[in-house]
């Protein structure tokens, strides 16, 4: 178990400074239907954490549902996403259907989206002129 690292912190701007502060990752070999990644409260679990780049956009969505944990409260967290999930298993049958209606996933799937498409831009933002350019 460890903590986010000093450049993480910065580069994950998904959550608050204090909260990114109190994150522990747990390396774990096995997940819940095969994905690489899982929250629960302040603690990411993940199948592998070789990359500490600050880059990883599977940690930025796994620090998305730190946030959502935080923001929304435990109980009433797994209410809303178990609610989401069994309420689209129900109806269609499918763990994937029902995995991709869950609000707090949406929400996650988008944020991370939108912190790789600002970190692309900014390494973009270094270039020279020309290429800054070719880059719009
Ligand atoms: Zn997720």
């Amino acid at each position: 178990m460890r903590r986010l690292e000093g450049p993480e912190i910065e580069s994950y701007d998904v959550l608050s400074r204090e909260l990114a502060e109190r994150v522990r990752i747990v390396r774990v070999p096995v997940l819940f239907f095969g994905s690489n990644g899982m929250t629960i409260g302040r603690f990411v679990l993940l199948r592998t954490d070789d990359d500490r780049s600050g880059n990883r956009k599977l940690l930025a969505h796994e620090l998305v549902h730190v946030r959502q944990w935080y923001e929304a409260g435990r109980c009433a967290f797994l209410r809303a996403y178990m609610g989401d999930y069994f309420r689209e298993l129900r109806r269609s049958r499918c763990h994937r259907d029902a995995y991709l209606a869950i609000r707090a996933e949406r929400e996650a799937y988008a944020e991370a989206d939108a912190w790789a498409g600002r970190k692309q831009s900014s390494s973009l933002g270094s270039g020279c002129a020309r290429c800054k350019q070719s880059a719009q």
